[in-house]
């Protein structure tokens, strides 16, 4: 009998093979994506407590903007956000930017005090940035310096739906339900992908993991055509598809959902402070509130995971805290590489009948 050649073989295991992803926010939903892009013929399978609108993702503002990590590597940090923005702006290019709730936008982001790094690492990644001339910084109250530069706005509450649909038609399966212990999933997946955000901190026991409330406003101002952000984060004027989001609050180890009236009023009053026009605005609708599942340092990586004599592999992408949007991509397409390692290490090895060598 003729050996089975290596390839067709391994062909015919990836026919078999299992990929659970827990988790349908942005990093959940993108990451069973790049899987089934990258093993095709493999059986993809989402399983989450809450599928849009219902995620922290919902809630994001949504643009590509990423801030340093403290103690992940910047060339990481590069790498995820250039494979993202190409993604992105490939889809702000296409028939599909109204559907998937993603466009364009140009604007600046304004500092009370110049910040450390006067060109941050992504400058040459998002499109025509520079510093900001003394005589544009006089239109911002208790701005120092700033910068101008074209980035893009995703609007999750549009974009998780179209990648929902994507999956359906590559044939991945959308199940909903809670995972209380990853070793429930042992045996019905090969590899398990840990996209769970604030939820991976019961399921791995990561003391690390905590949130960020963020409450954000929804109004309607469509002559507000471009972006006003502060460097630290905290105030900010999107213009988007579906209306311009004012927000915010970074509120580290606050656990409220519910929207605060106190939180409301400051939100207004900074964006008012720095875009007056806002004054004739119809809103603002209901807040938006969601709880950024932060790590000091972003948690990417492949384990092999063992109790009492068995073993399953799980591949961690969690812990995006404030730049979630602004990673997935280049993330997730990271997160599916790991996941093919993981399935090249856990592959049955052929047997060899030793009297045939
Ligand atoms: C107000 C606000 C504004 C923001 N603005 C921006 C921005 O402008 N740009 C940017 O880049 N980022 C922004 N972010 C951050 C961004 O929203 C997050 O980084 C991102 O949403 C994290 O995505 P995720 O998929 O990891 O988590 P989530 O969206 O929280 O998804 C987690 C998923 O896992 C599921 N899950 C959890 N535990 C379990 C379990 N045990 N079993 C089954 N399912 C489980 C959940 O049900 C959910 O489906 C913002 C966040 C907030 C709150």
């Amino acid at each position: 009998m003729l050996p089975v050649p290596l390839s067709y073989s391994s062909i015919l295991w990836m026919d078999r093979v299992r990929v659970g992803v827990i988790g349908a926010g942005i990093v959940g939903l993108s990451t069973a994506l790049c899987v089934a892009e990258s093993l095709p013929g493999c059986s993809v399978t989402v399983i989450a407590e809450k599928f849009s609108p219902h995620t922290t993702s919902d809630v994001a503002a949504g643009i590509l903007s990423p801030h340093l990590i403290t103690v992940t590597p910047v060339e990481s940090l590069r790498r995820w956000f250039a494979e993202t923005f190409a993604h992105v702006y490939s889809i702000a290019r296409s028939t599909e930017a109204p559907d998937a709730g993603v466009q364009i936008l140009s604007g600046w982001e304004i500092f009370k005090e110049p910040p450390e790094e006067r060109i941050p690492f992504w400058s040459d990644i998002v499109l025509a940035f520079r510093v900001m001339s003394d005589s544009e910084l006089t239109r911002f109250p208790e701005t120092t310096f700033g910068w101008m530069y074209t980035t893009l706005l995703c609007e999750c509450l549009l974009y998780l739906p179209w990648l929902e649909k994507r999956l359906k038609q590559a044939g991945v399966h959308l199940e909903a339900g809670k995972v209380t212990d990853l070793w429930d999933l042992e045996g019905t997946y090969d590899v398990v992908v840990n996209c769970a955000g604030l939820g991976a901190g019961p399921l791995t026991g990561d003391p690390l993991l905590h949130p960020v409330r963020g409450q954000v406003l929804k109004v309607v101002a469509p002559w507000l055509k471009h972006f006003i952000r502060c460097g630290d984060g905290t105030t900010y004027i999107y213009p988007g598809v579906t209306g311009v989001t004012l927000g915010g609050t970074r509120q580290a180890g606050d656990w409220r959902l519910g929207p605060d009236a106190a939180d409301e009023r400051s939100i207004l009053a900074r964006c008012l402070a720095y875009e007056p026009g806002l004054a004739g605005c119809r809103g603002p609708g209901e807040a938006g509130v969601g709880l950024r599942p932060t790590r000091k340092a972003l948690r990417l990586v492949g384990e092999r995971l063992e109790r009492g004599g068995r073993s399953m592999w799980v591949v961690h992408n969690y812990g995006h805290g404030g730049a979630g949007v602004s990673l997935h991509w280049g993330m997730a397409r990271e997160a599916a590489r790991l996941v093919k390692e993981a399935l090249a290490q856990s592959r049955p090895q052929p047997t060899h009948n030793k009297s045939k060598l």
